[in-house]
Order: structure tokens, then sequence, then C-alpha cells
């Protein structure tokens, strides 16, 4: 017993220096990656399903790790976040966002992704305001994407800073809507400009009555709310007939556009 005991433990043992070594590594080409510009920006298209056009963009981060290739933002976002990246990294991806829509040929909105922690460390109002300043770009063309966790941690000084965001006429929307604990206490907490619905739930669309009834309910909780309402992860048309019949007035997906490194496909052709 003893000895099968210790080769396991020796066994996990290997492993786990294995992962940390690996993690390491990641931490120390994360920071490579920041310095010599590794990082993209893709933009992904969201679409008003009353009026059939495209209204806005999300920002999406990518990074091109010169030998493993393309890393997901689902892996390396949690890595900044724990060896103190995010900070840096968020600023960038805030700046980039905002210059670039800046120049797009129409006034689209840009969503940007923030990390909750970028709300704990720093002040997020004053980079905000500094960004809009240096680039140039209308305030009320950029929207922070947050999930509840912002609110969990903190909630009066998380509230002072989301309240003084808004003050500048930035709009907030709750990322993820129906993921976590308390997402329908934070909507009485605090006026979001937007609730985006889980891809989760837009997945079981159109045959699960589960997912339909919970959809339903979060639409029409959000018109009486007055806040505006997406619907993340559509990717076939029966799924976007589901959600236009339950006035959702938004929608994002691969069948709408998949992330892509620039809005060309969207803007009007120039003529020569
Ligand atoms: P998210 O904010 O919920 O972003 C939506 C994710 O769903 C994106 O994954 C997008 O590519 C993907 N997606 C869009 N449409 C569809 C669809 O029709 N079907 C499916 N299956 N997926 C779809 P991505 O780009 O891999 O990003 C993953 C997560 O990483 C994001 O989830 C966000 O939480 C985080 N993230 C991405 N960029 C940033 C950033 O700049 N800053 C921070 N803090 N987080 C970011
Ligand atoms: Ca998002
Ligand atoms: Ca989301
Ligand atoms: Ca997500």
């Amino acid at each position: 017993v003893k000895g099968d005991g210790r080769n396991g433990w020796c066994y996990y043992r290997a492993e786990m220096d294995e992962q940390l070594q690996a993690r390491v590594e990641m931490e120390r080409d994360l920071k490579i990656a920041l310095a010599e510009g590794q990082f993209q920006l893709y933009f992904q298209p969201l679409l008003n399903l009353d009026s059939g056009d495209i209204v806005s963009f999300e920002a999406l981060l990518r990074w091109h790790h010169p030998v493993t290739g393309m890393v997901s933002p689902a892996v390396f976002i949690p890595l900044a976040e724990d060896c103190g990246l995010i900070g840096a990294l968020g600023e960038w991806v805030l700046r980039e966002a905002c210059r670039q829509a800046a120049a797009w040929p129409q006034p689209w909105r840009i969503a940007v992704n923030i990390s909750p922690l970028q709300f704990r460390h720093g002040s997020l109002p004053g980079l905000v305001r500094k960004t809009l300043k240096a680039t140039g770009l209308d305030a009320r063309r950029l929207e922070l994407e947050i999930t509840e966790s912002v609110l969990l941690a903190d909630e009066t000084h998380n509230l002072k800073v989301l309240n003084q965001i808004k003050g500048m006429g930035v709009r907030i929307a709750m990322d993820d809507f129906g993921t976590g604990y308390s997402s329908l206490s934070y909507l009485r907490t605090f006026p979001f400009d937007k609730i985006k619905i889980d891809q989760s739930f837009v997945r079981d669309l159109p045959h699960d009555r589960n997912a339909t009834s919970i959809i339903r309910a979060i639409t029409e909780m959000a018109r009486s709310l007055g806040v505006e309402i997406t619907a993340e992860g559509v990717e076939t048309p029966a799924q976007l007939d589901a959600l236009r019949a339950m006035n959702c007035r938004e929608a994002q997906g691969y069948l709408i556009g998949r992330p892509a490194p620039g809005i060309e496909a969207y803007a009007p052709r120039k003529c020569a």
C-alpha cells in the first residue's frame, strides 16, 4: 500500500510540476507578448433585429504565440489576471479598441470586455476618460461588458466606479446573463444599459421549452426595465427566428458573423 501510494504521489507530483512549469512559461511569454505586440483585436458584429443593421462590434482579444500559435483568451486571460498583467493588457485592449473604432467609416459602437480585476486595481474611470480623450472616440460609442462577479466583491466601491463611468456617457452591459448566482438582484442594484443573454440558453433554441421560457422571461423583464437585450451565440436561422418571435432586440453569433481582424466586410464599398 505504501509503495503504491508513493508511486501514485510521485506520478501526481511529476504531473503537477509539468503543469506548473507550463504555466510559468506561459506567464513569461505573456509579458514578452505584450512588449512585442503579439496581441490583436478581432471584432464580432451585433445585429439589430428591428432595423436589420449592424449596430455594434465586440472586441475579442487574440494572442498569436510565436511557437504554439493562437492561444484562446479563455486560457490566457485568467493567467494574465493571476500574474498581475491584466492591468496592462486591459489598458492595451481599451486603447486599441477605441483607436480603431474612432477610424471606422460608420459610428458603430465598440464593446470592450473588462476583467473584474480592472475594477479593483487602479482607476478605471480615469483610464476610460484618458483613453477617450487620446483616441477622440465619442463616449456614447463605447460600451463596457462586465460580468456579475464585478459586483460580487466590494459592491459599494464597484457601484461607485460603474456610476462614474456611466456619468461620462459610456454604456455598461452585463455579460453572460443568467449564468451567475444573482444576476437578477444586480439588475435591481445597477442601471445596466444592456443585458447579454448567455449563449448556453441560446444554444438550446428553438426546441427546448425551458430555454425558450427563460429567454422569454428575460426579454420581457428587460423591456419593462427599459434595458436593451442581446442574445449571444446565435448559430442557426431557427434560433434567430425564435429570438425574433420573442422580440429580442439584438443578436450576435456565428450566423451573423464570426470574429474577424477587421470590419471591412461590413463597411459600404468605396466607389472609385
Ligand atoms: P465572451 O465575452 O462571452 O465572448 C463571447 C465568446 O463567444 C467569444 O469567444 C466569441 O468568439 C464566442 N462566440 C461568438 N459567437 C459564437 C457562436 O455563435 N457560437 C459559439 N460557440 N461561440 C461564439 P472568445 O473570443 O474565445 O472569448 C472568450 C472569452 O474571453 C470572452 O467571452 C471573454 O470573457 C474573454 N475575453 C475575450 N477578449 C477579452 C478582452 O479583451 N478582455 C477580457 N477581460 N476578456 C476577454
Ligand atoms: Ca463579452
Ligand atoms: Ca458573453
Ligand atoms: Ca462567456
